[in-house]
């Protein structure tokens, strides 16, 4: 308990992390601490990732035991066989809906950049089939280190064309309202809670099930997706690391767990009496809607006395259009871009919170995006009441949209780094790849599992150093001065 202030900088997510060891619930954070010391052998890389069934096989890091797979794999061939496996992942989360994928189609103001990370990755063109040539790649080793990592940047930049193509429903608005905070939970008496992304068919009906059955006492929240609708975007509650800590707070009436919803939110649910659905059938929603407004359940006491008015608000951008006017109209010419998902590795917030008003200090001109960006608005750095707000990115491929916004307005020269607080999924990773393969210079707050190959390390930073990018990252979690530095270097 007495190291709950360093697993986030909120003080009311503080209360209620105390109040959940005082009843003797466990969360992530206990869950992170018994898991430790994590794979070792995955955390650098020397874990085999092949399609085989021979192993598993390790190597050892320190050259006492192991030094190659059963079938003579060395530590490079491993390690760059991990970073191929997860930049495939990476790819297949973006890839679009429509079958195996569509052609890349860069927009002009990129097509520069593209081409000569093209003509340094080997071929003039990628495509879908990047992604079945890696998947035949790590059946069995017979490729070297070089063209495994080559392959891994390949789906990397084709990561981010997908992601540049966005799902049509973003393109609606260039931008969105949006409120943040643990207020929201005192301004409603029923609120619903959504975890993971839910299809926008399934919200609206369960938003117009709340309207009709509790329409002056209900609302539906976020507790860390970014969801947008037509008018603007679901309020956020929290960002999704304090997704539990939400939850026994006593002020969630009942929860729509879409996809991507950890276990641990489901259970804890069942811990505490909440009403839960999931969304894949919409015939749950009346159900649940209902439940939630049914007299609480013994586990369910408010625990903190929250005041409606902890609640920030910002306008996220949806459409790069928004940002290049932005950027335009901003006299800055440096620009940081910092963000990402809540890791357990940092307290949450710690970077975001430290970092920013820090650069913002030194004439930087901010974005944020995801969990990083909700951290901003929760500190009031977004809000239009300060001298210079960070401009808020929309959703988990935020660095993308910066990348086409100042692509267009010829500002991509001043961008002094974009920096990844977190990572919480392949694409991520994939996704900042391919930034670094577009000559931008990119920053990791957590390590990579690419500690146990120096030559992978090295082949990696050649080729993205001929694109004229960087990919920088720490052999441990790195500390907000350290990103502070980075950024200022
Ligand atoms: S590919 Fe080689 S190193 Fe990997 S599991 Fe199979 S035998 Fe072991």
């Amino acid at each position: 308990m007495e190291s709950i202030q360093v697993k986030t900088v909120d003080p009311i997510g503080q209360e209620l992390l105390k109040s959940a060891y005082q009843r003797g619930l466990k969360l992530s954070w206990d869950r992170f601490e018994k898991l430790q010391p994590q794979d070792g052998f995955l955390r650098v890389g020397l874990s085999c990732p092949y399609g085989c069934l021979q192993g598993p096989c390790r190597i050892d890091p320190f050259g006492r035991g192991a030094e190659q797979g059963f079938c003579g794999l060395d530590r490079d061939g491993m390690v760059a066989a991990l970073f191929l496996r997860l930049a495939l992942s990476g790819a297949m989360e973006a890839m679009p809906e429509e079958k195996g994928g569509s052609e890349p189609s860069w927009p002009p103001a990129l097509k520069d950049a593209v081409s000569r990370a093209l003509k340094n990755l080997g071929g003039d063109r990628t495509s879908p089939a990047e992604a079945q040539r890696a998947a035949a790649l790590l059946n069995r080793p017979m490729e070297s280190p070089e063209s495994l990592i080559r392959q891994a940047l390949r789906l990397a930049l084709l990561t981010v064309a997908w992601l540049l193509k966005g799902p049509a429903s973003d393109a609606r608005k260039k931008s969105l309202p949006l409120k943040v905070g643990y207020g929201l939970l005192a301004q409603k008496e029923i609120n619903i809670g959504v975890c993971g992304r839910p299809s926008s068919e399934f919200l609206k009906s369960l938003l117009a099930e709340v309207d009709r059955i509790h329409p002056d006492n209900g609302q539906v929240l976020s507790l860390g997706e970014f969801i947008p609708l037509d008018a603007g975007c679901l309020p956020f509650t929290c960002t999704s690391g304090e997704a539990e800590s939400v939850l026994i707070s006593g002020r969630i009436n009942g929860l729509i767990a879409g996809p991507g919803t950890d276990p641990s939110i489901i259970e804890l649910c069942r811990t505490l009496n909440i009403p839960a659905a999931s969304s894949i059938d919409p015939k749950t929603i009346r159900g649940l809607v209902q439940k939630a407004g049914e007299k609480k359940p013994p586990g369910l006491q408010a625990v903190l006395q929250l005041q409606p008015s902890w609640v920030e608000e910002a306008e996220v951008v949806v459409a790069p259009s928004h940002l290049e006017e932005s950027f335009r109209q901003g006299p800055a010419k440096k620009i940081a871009v910092l963000g990402g998902a809540d890791h357990p590795c940092h307290p949450l917030g710690w970077i975001p919170t430290e970092v920013t008003p820090a650069l913002l200090g030194k004439g930087f001109a901010v974005a944020g995006w995801g969990d990083g960006g909700l951290w901003m608005i929760k500190k009031g750095l977004a809000s239009e009441k300060t001298k210079r707000p960070v401009q808020i990115l929309g959703g988990k491929r935020g660095p993308v949209l910066a990348l086409k916004a100042l692509a267009s307005s010829g500002r991509l020269k001043e961008v002094k780094g974009i920096c990844f607080t977190g990572l919480k999924s392949c694409q991520d990773l994939a996704m900042a790849l391919g930034l670094a393969c577009l000559g931008l210079r990119v920053g990791m707050a957590v390590p990579l599992p690419l500690w146990g190959s120096e030559k992978v390390r090295n082949l990696l930073q050649e080729r993205l150093a001929a694109a004229g990018g960087s990919l920088t990252h720490f052999d441990h979690p790195a500390q907000a001065d350290e990103i502070l530095d980075w950024f200022l270097k």
